[in-house]
């Protein structure tokens, strides 16, 4: 059975006491919800603050990239033990924003994950497609090619270890989400291509959620369907009382 997971995205928003603000107040709203992961990613500069007030509730916390290199003349990134010493379990790799404006690509990805992983960090890692390949019907092509080389050499305990967010691009904060059966069909394929590269237990074992304008409004139809298993939310994240409704909403 698949525990659910709903991580926050809070890309490059809240500031410190801010920071604080929000997870002080998730902390006494989500305190006794069970039965689901929940994830907060803040920007790095709330990372050590966040981690403090984090430590003793059901909150876990993750940063939204990492660079691949241990430590070094690498000016302006941060490396996997550095989140790891600011208290982060999680850390999202290859969101569709940082492929688009930071040119993160597959062959990044696959580097940033065995990084994380050497440190035991578990990584969120996103595929998704985006209007244009829709449109032309290449959304399986683009998925197949961001597994097959994004998780190109990982082993099975390694993959186990791996969260996946399928987050069509199209969908993120444009209000547009795909539909349960349009997110459905994706992550049935991609469930079905890990039990075709790897095994069938470890395809009934990997989280994969889903990404792209998830609210309380939709949550409970999308999760509800059998291959998704939680929700990486960027703009319902930045209010605790959305937050927690769609968190509620989706048990
Ligand atoms: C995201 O940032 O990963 C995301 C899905 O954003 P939004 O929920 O705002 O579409």
């Amino acid at each position: 059975m698949r525990k659910l997971f709903i991580a926050g995205n809070w890309k490059m928003n809240k500031t410190i006491s801010e920071t604080v603000e929000l997870v002080n107040s998730l902390k006494r709203e989500v305190s006794d919800i069970e039965g689901v992961d929940i994830v907060i990613c803040p920007g790095f500069t709330s990372l050590s603050e966040a981690a403090d007030l984090v430590i003793d509730s059901n909150i876990g916390l993750g940063a939204q990239n990492v660079y691949w290199q241990e430590k070094g003349a690498f000016t302006g990134e941060v490396s996997p033990m550095m989140l790891k010493d600011a208290g982060c379990k999680y850390v999202i790799i290859g969101h569709s924003e940082r492929r688009k404006y930071f040119g993160e690509t597959n062959d990044t990805v696959l580097k940033k994950i065995n990084a994380v992983q050497s440190v035991r960090l578990i990584p969120i890692v996103c595929v998704g497609e985006t209007l244009e390949e829709r449109d032309n019907k290449k959304t399986i092509e683009v998925i197949e090619k961001q597994l097959q080389d994004g998780f190109k050499g990982i082993n099975e305990d390694n993959l186990e270890k791996i969260i996946i967010a399928y987050e069509p691009v199209w969908a993120i904060g444009t209000g547009k989400t795909a539909t349960p059966e349009q997110a459905e069909e994706i992550h049935k394929f991609i469930r079905d291509w890990i039990q075709e590269k790897y095994s069938l237990d470890l395809s009934e074992e990997v989280r994969i959620i889903y990404g792209g304008s998830v609210k309380a409004s939709n949550a409970k139809e999308l999760m509800s369907q059998k291959n998704i298993d939680g929700a990486l939310v960027g703009g319902a994240s930045l209010e605790s009382q959305l937050f927690v409704e769609l968190i509620k909403n989706s048990l």
